[in-house]
């Protein structure tokens, strides 16, 4: 039997670059003022063309504006227009735009099908570091976001970023607290596990993450983690075949949005999905599509988001019966029902 890893096929629109936070590693942002946002009109041609493909999620992946400035409330409707936006022509939107207020998020649960936020770490060290002029990444901030969420019933992804000045301690402590917010709301579909890959825009003059460490990461993170959380790893950041290979040996099972461009690391292009396959198959795992909300989740959506989903998982569901059909594409081995349970 085939083992299963999935991916979400998506595409990423960014309503603005800016960003008030300044951290060392970062490869995405402009000051403030520096990026002009994404109009509405804007983001509809972006979005027509994909229509007609394959693409099940829009990832809404925002620089911050600061939460006392004047620019916060038009900055957060743009955002919530743009996931109007996308719902209305079909797609399933998941945002990720920093730290918000409990009611913005439960403002933008109306709107979304998932939400994320990374964790990176929650050592309070980083903000002497690649955090100092960082003052949304206060480690207490980003867990609030996580527990919001669960009271909020919002399905939620969270991750790591390994690497960045932390030690090994500091990655479990991390892996417990999200693990120990997960058992309280049950909320978290998805942890990532993202290698710090230097970038030319970044300002920290720090090695890689050692890309051998990290199949042994998620064998224990596997451990920490309850079962029903998967581990998600980028794919375009773990450029070696065999160590992808490695990282699925050791407990990943899925490779996240794989959409035209990375906007966080501009610099390593996502793999196309054929690549992915021909990597995968001979080593007895298949690809498989997934949507953003992951099916024990849906409940918790509006009746009109479910009814969305609904018509999402019809359409993933032809996508896997087009591989399914194609024998050089997917192993007969592979049971149909495991996948569509997924
Ligand atoms: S990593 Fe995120 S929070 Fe930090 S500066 Fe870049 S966009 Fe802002």
């Amino acid at each position: 039997m085939s083992r299963i890893v999935t991916y979400s096929p998506a595409y990423t629109i960014v309503p603005t670059y800016e960003c008030f936070n300044r951290c060392t590693y970062c490869n995405f942002r402009t000051d403030p003022g520096k990026s002009p946002w994404l109009t509405l009109s804007a983001a509809e041609e972006l979005l027509k063309p994909l229509q007609s493909q394959n693409i099940c999620e829009i990832l809404i992946l925002s620089g911050e504006v600061h939460p006392n400035s004047p620019e916060r409330q038009a900055w957060f409707q743009r955002i919530y227009d743009l996931c109007e936006l996308a719902l209305s022509m079909g797609f399933l939107p998941h945002t990720n735009a920093g730290p918000l207020s409990f009611e913005e998020m439960q403002r933008l649960k109306n709107v979304n099908v998932s939400m994320g936020l990374m964790l990176e770490q929650l050592t309070p060290k980083l903000l002497k570091t690649v955090h100092r002029h960082s003052p949304s990444k206060l480690p207490e901030v980003r867990s609030q976001q996580l527990q919001w969420a669960g009271e909020l019933k919002i399905p939620f992804t969270t991750g790591l970023l390994l690497g960045i000045g932390e030690t090994e301690d500091d990655w479990w402590e991390t892996l417990e607290a999200i693990s120990q917010i997960h058992q309280r709301y049950h909320h978290i579909q998805e942890v990532i596990l993202q290698p710090h890959s230097p970038g030319s825009q970044q300002t920290l003059n720090a090695p890689p993450f050692n890309p051998h460490q990290l199949p042994e990461v998620i064998f224990k993170a596997r451990r920490i983690l309850p079962q029903d959380i998967t581990i998600q790893i980028p794919p375009n950041l773990v450029k070696d075949d065999q160590w992808l290979l490695a990282c699925l040996e050791a407990g990943a099972r899925d490779l996240g949005g794989i959409s035209p461009k990375d906007e966080v690391n501009p610099d390593y292009p996502h793999p196309n999905e054929q690549l992915l396959r021909e990597i995968l198959q001979p080593a007895g795992w298949e690809l498989v599509p997934r949507l953003p909300v992951y099916p024990q989740y849906e409940s918790w959506l509006s009746v009109d988001l479910q009814k969305l989903v609904k018509k999402k998982s019809l359409q993933k569901k032809d996508i896997i019966d087009e591989l399914t059909e194609n024998p050089v594409q997917v192993s007969d081995r592979l049971s149909r029902e495991e996948i569509y349970n997924r």
